[in-house]
């Protein structure tokens, strides 16, 4: 018997996106994740104007500082400061920001329910059965997978060679100083290979990082704790961080298998991790708003899949590009570091850059810096 419209697996951004839009309008939809919340999620949990803008909801409640200042150093080298005239980056806690969006999506009217998913069977294009760890069947006719980097419907709905292009991160916790800077956040380019550290105020604290966001060869070789114990000491003039933990982040999604029959694959799950600042929220959450209206769509046609997956790559492909854009011009930081952080230091562009973020445009959108800032054509935007 099909009970649910759709099943959404993982209650992430990505999931609780789709669940809000999917139960907003009226469709039968349970969301499931293995962890009971609110549970910690490893993340810098630095939200971008546009990431907050694309948000269906007010989430003031667990917004713990807004940032409108920068400084920025080429591994300790050439620093420079400045400021934008409005806040560029929202500052939350993952285990609050996530319990929040979760909360919207169930008064809106999705299920919640613990449940770790350890298999799935196609039911002769017709459904999809998912099987829990304890050994319950749920079938319904759709499936967003928001499992996040690891994605075990990933593994299973999809061959090898649709595996995911990852890159790593490490963040910890750290007492604030007495004197700081609160509107400030700090990125240290090029201080790991192929990626930055960065310090992010939280109000009573700092998160403290480092990620590669590029180099799939060397990833975690290159993050370790001693690496953020030894940025640490150096950024805050002592070793004492709290609760260090890591994650794989999930990119490539410019050229990502993003579908398979019946099941969407939305963030990390789909890779939509941008390879430039290795930003992942703001593609997590829109996504899985394109996954829900292309779900209603099919199901305004007959529960039809062609529709289904013809509806998600069309609203998709504006991510694709966008990932497409910092891919290339991640290749080309972090390739010739000391030449594109030049173009850091020359003030004007970084006024630029800035204000840009500021107002919420994305990397690569229209009206966003291609125009105005690198001018790429579209059409030399490397996307198979
Ligand atoms: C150290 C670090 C720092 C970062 N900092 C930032 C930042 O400051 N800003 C930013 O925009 N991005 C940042 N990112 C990236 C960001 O965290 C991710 O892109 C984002 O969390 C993706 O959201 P998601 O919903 O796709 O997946 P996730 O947030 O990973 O959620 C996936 C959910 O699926 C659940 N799940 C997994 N498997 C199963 C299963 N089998 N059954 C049921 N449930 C399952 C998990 O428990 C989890 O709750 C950072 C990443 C890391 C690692």
């Amino acid at each position: 018997m099909l009970v649910y419209d759709v099943v959404i697996v993982g209650a992430g951004p990505a999931g609780s996106s789709a669940a809000y839009d999917l139960a907003s309008a009226g469709a039968n939809v349970l969301i499931v994740d293995k962890e009971n919340f609110p549970r910690d999620k490893p993340c810098g949990g630095g939200l971008t104007t546009k990431t907050v803008n694309a948000l269906r909801f007010d989430i003031s409640e667990v917004i713990y500082q807004e940032c409108n200042r920068i400084s920025l150093t080429n591994n300790f080298r050439h620093p420079v400061k400045d400021m934008a005239s409005q806040t560029i980056a929202y500052m939350t806690e993952r285990r609050d920001f996530d319990q929040f969006c979760l909360d919207k999506a169930i008064k809106a009217g999705a299920k919640f329910s613990v449940m770790s998913i350890t298999h799935i069977t196609r039911q002769n294009g017709q459904a999809v059965t998912l099987t829990t760890q304890d050994g319950r069947k749920i079938t319904t006719p759709f499936v967003i997978a928001a499992d996040g980097s690891k994605s075990i419907i990933r593994r299973i709905a999809l061959p090898k060679k649709d595996r995911l292009q990852y890159a790593f991160a490490l963040e910890g916790r750290v007492a604030m100083p007495e004197k700081y800077d609160r509107q400030r956040l700090d990125f240290d380019f090029f201080m790991v290979p192929h990626g930055y550290g960065w310090v992010f105020p939280k109000g009573d604290h700092l998160n403290i990082g480092i990620g590669n966001f590029r180099d799939r060869t060397i990833k975690d070789k290159k993050i370790s704790k001693r690496i953020l114990t030894d940025y640490c000491r150096k950024k805050l003039g002592h070793a004492e961080i709290e609760s260090v933990i890591g994650h794989p982040l999930g990119g490539g999604g410019w050229s990502a298998k993003i579908s398979s029959d019946r099941i969407l694959f939305v963030g990390d799950a789909a890779g939509t991790v941008d390879s430039l600042l290795g930003e992942g929220i703001y593609n997590a959450i829109i996504s899985g708003q394109a996954a829900a209206k292309a779900i209603l769509e099919a199901m305004n046609h007959n529960n039809c899949p062609v529709m289904l997956t013809q509806k998600y790559e069309d609203s998709f492909n504006v991510i694709r590009k966008d990932l497409a854009f910092c891919n290339m011009m991640g290749k080309g930081f972090y390739g010739f570091p000391s030449l594109f952080y030049l173009s850091l230091l020359i003030s004007p562009l970084r006024r630029r850059l800035l204000e840009s973020f500021a107002k919420g445009k994305t990397v690569s959108g229209k009206n966003g810096m291609t125009g105005r800032i690198f001018n790429f054509p579209e059409t030399l935007l490397p996307i198979s």
